[in-house]
């Protein structure tokens, strides 16, 4: 068993082993980053008039422009310091693959210290999500997860994470993704990275995506859900924000036997603390919570484990806090693991069922790109 780090130590010190090394270049400060009231300091500091802030933001954020040549009403001589101010480039595109006729697209980027990640939008006919990497690596190593498998190399910023869905909005802006013109609805933090091991970044992201326009993309809280493996006090943490974004909590299995192999940091917290604190989370925002479990056969799937799991969830009442997400579990390379048989998965939804918890399989886009959940190791070739 790994020796894990005690309870008070922050998240962002675990040991190297899942920490990894760090780069010491930041990436640059970029608007999205920053607060109104900082980005009119950025300015400031820059030798600007400070009021320009507000109209750069605007155009980052509301007209999706962040070309200085597009920003017309500002003065010609300004436009070139300001966006160099605010909008530094964060990273660029390597590459993009899509699937399902164009409607689900994946891209590679590359940030500014060489660091790969990726991001991938789904649209679907009534909404449009984007799932965002908000670390390059991760340093949770579950064992059926590519991403986990190369370790973290760093915590991304604010800026980088939001971003990647303004590149997104600016594709649908433009009508490149099949369906006409659109606009992104939903944001996961369902790519590279544990969310909740880059907490500050993370909560500064969900704030530019909540923030009203021109302060921010004007998304609901509801539209943006945040996974993770279960760092019980980051989710205690998250509870008290005020934001009620959607938790999901990536359980795997009902059992600290199982799970302590599928998700290692259940050795820190088990599936009672995680489970808690998840609960916790839906008393005090009101929201329901989600529960990941990818199906894998023959490991996770059996029938007893279905009765489980539902025991332990209605254990804290059945008002509706909670449901189950069932993710038939995509290939990796090099793993053991496929995903269960079709009779399994319907055993196992039924017996969630007859527990009263509502279950759901969920459709797994962009597997024949590499960009589905557990997927994603920002591969080059
Ligand atoms: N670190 C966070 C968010 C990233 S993963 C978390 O673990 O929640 C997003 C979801 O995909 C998680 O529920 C994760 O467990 C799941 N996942 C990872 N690898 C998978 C695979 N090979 N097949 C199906 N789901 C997978």
């Amino acid at each position: 068993m790994r020796d894990w780090v005690a309870m008070s130590e922050p998240i962002n010190t675990l040991p190297l082993v899942f920490d990894g090394p760090r780069r010491a270049k930041k990436p640059p400060r970029h608007l999205a980053d920053m607060t109104s009231d900082e980005r009119k300091a950025a300015v400031e500091a820059a030798g600007l008039p400070g009021y320009r802030a507000k109209q750069v933001s605007h155009h980052y954020f509301s007209r999706l422009v962040e070309e200085p040549g597009d920003m017309t009403d500002l003065p010609l001589e300004l436009r070139k310091p300001l966006t160099s101010a605010l909008l530094p480039t964060l990273m660029t595109p390597l590459h993009t693959l899509e699937a399902d006729g164009g409607t689900t697209r994946k891209t590679l980027w590359k940030l500014h210290d060489g660091a790969l990640i990726e991001s991938v939008l789904m649209r679907y006919p009534s909404r449009v999500t984007m799932c965002v990497s908000s670390q390059a690596g991760c340093g949770m190593a579950c064992p059926f997860c590519a991403t986990g498998q190369g370790g973290l190399q760093r915590n991304m910023s604010a800026g980088e994470i939001v971003e990647q869905v303004l590149t997104g909005s600016r594709s649908l802006a433009r009508g490149e993704v099949p369906g006409g013109p659109g606009r992104v609805s939903n944001v996961v933090f369902m790519g590279m990275g544990e969310p909740m091991a880059n907490y500050s970044a993370v909560m500064d992201a969900v704030r530019r995506l909540t923030d009203r326009a021109p302060d921010g993309l004007g998304m609901s809280a509801r539209g943006v859900t945040v996974s993770t493996v279960g760092l019980v006090p980051r989710m205690r943490q998250l509870a008290e924000e005020g934001i009620p974004v959607t938790l999901a909590l990536s359980l795997h299995a009902p059992d600290d036997e199982l799970r302590n192999e599928l998700v290692p940091i259940n050795t820190r917290w088990s599936v009672g603390e995680a489970v808690e604190a998840a609960w916790s989370y839906a008393r005090v925002t009101k929201r329901r919570v989600s529960i990941e479990y990818a199906m894998i056969k023959d490991i996770n799937d059996q029938a007893w484990r279905a009765d489980l799991l539902g025991d332990v969830l209605t254990s804290y009442g059945d008002w509706g806090w909670v449901h189950v997400n069932l993710i038939p579990l995509n290939p990796t390379p090099g793993s053991k693991w496929t995903a269960s048989r079709p009779e399994d998965e319907r055993e196992f939804v039924r017996r969630l069922e007859a527990k009263g918890v509502p279950t759901t399989v969920r459709d797994t886009r962009g597997r024949e790109i590499d960009g589905a959940c557990g997927q994603l190791a920002a591969a080059t070739v």
